[in-house]
């Protein structure tokens, strides 16, 4: 199976080296959701809701879990 990455600085956040891995998509996907709820709280306080939508499909887009199909819906 590929092996599935992300990194903060993928989805907006600098001055982190954090990367995500795995071998199953949504398993990565909740990964970096934790982290950034616990390693960026205050950066996550910042963020409307609106934002925090985009920022999770950053991460999935990342992901390549969007290819167009629809299957997201769009911000
Ligand atoms: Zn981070």
């Amino acid at each position: 199976m590929k092996m599935r990455m992300v990194k903060c600085s993928d989805v907006g956040i600098d001055n982190c080296s954090y990367i995500a891995l795995g071998n199953d998509l949504d398993e990565v996907e909740q990964n970096m959701l934790s982290h950034i709820e616990t390693e960026h709280h205050e950066f996550l306080a910042n963020l409307n809701e609106h934002e925090v939508h985009l920022l999770k499909h950053r991460i999935s887009t990342f992901l390549g879990r969007s290819c167009g199909c629809g299957h997201l819906e769009m911000p």
